[in-house]
């Protein structure tokens, strides 16, 4: 065994007569209290939006005036309704989701769609009115968050034929501005609203066919579970993000 230097001796002497005499509760080292457990990291850790990805802020993906290719329907037609739910707060999420209610198209599908809706009114209809056009992919996001599964919204990183500008939501009116009854409401979840569902008055089935039928005279397509969607048949168009203005609207 090692011997301590003299002034080591000295030193640890002195410390255990100091400690001795002196009151425990001033000279008594702190006690390391154990540390609380580190709540913010585990919340963050746990936490489902960390994997989540941002959501893109429209006004930073505002244009104005509206990028080439794209039409604003009821500059080719004032006479085509709109009633576009996703800038109202009625609607299946229940809440606003445009600034403002503008449709736009991929200008070949706004093409198609006035002329269905001049064919409409050769018949005495008052012609189409729509309840959803082009839908920017920011607002997509919007709406995946407060609904985030597929049956009910499209997964935004997949995007849908509406943030395309190449589907409508719509329905025909009578010539009194009148909504032609289709059997359900837009965006009815159901299969009151399938294509395939027949148990329904004659009328409706009448309504339903003359849809479907015009919307195929011009090149749009039906979807099997909603009586009211039709996207472009052919042409192919990459999703978009831009946003329209909304000043003066
Ligand atoms: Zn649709």
């Amino acid at each position: 065994m090692r011997k301590l230097p003299y002034s080591m001796k000295y030193l640890a002497l002195s410390l255990l007569v100091l400690l001795l005499n002196c009151g425990s509760s001033s000279t008594e080292p702190p006690i390391e209290r154990p540390k609380p457990p580190i709540a913010e990291a585990q919340a963050t850790d746990n936490g489902s939006q960390s994997s989540a990805p941002p959501i893109r802020n429209p006004k930073s993906e505002i244009r104005n005036p509206i990028p080439d290719g794209w039409t604003e329907i009821t500059a080719l037609d004032p006479s085509i309704r709109l009633d576009l739910r996703y800038a109202t707060s009625n609607n299946f999420v229940k809440e606003k989701m445009y600034d403002c209610g503008r449709c736009f198209f991929r200008t070949t599908v706004a093409k198609a769609l006035v002329k269905a809706h001049k064919a409409l009114q050769k018949q005495g209809y008052g012609g189409l009115k729509m309840y959803d056009c082009y839908r920017p992919r920011p607002i997509q996001w919007k709406l995946w968050k407060k609904v985030p599964d597929p049956r009910y919204v499209a997964d935004p990183r997949k995007g849908s034929m509406h943030n395309r500008g190449m589907a409508a939501d719509l329905t025909i009116v009578d010539k009194d501005g009148k909504e032609l009854d289709m059997g359900t409401e837009f965006d009815f979840f159901g299969k009151e609203a399938y294509h395939a569902y027949t148990e329904l008055p004659k009328q409706v089935l009448a309504n339903r066919k003359l849809l479907l039928k015009t919307m195929a005279d011009v090149g749009m397509k039906h979807t099997t579970t909603e009586w009211w969607h039709y996207s472009l048949r052919n042409g192919k168009f990459g999703l978009a993000d831009w946003v329209w203005d909304c000043e003066g609207k």
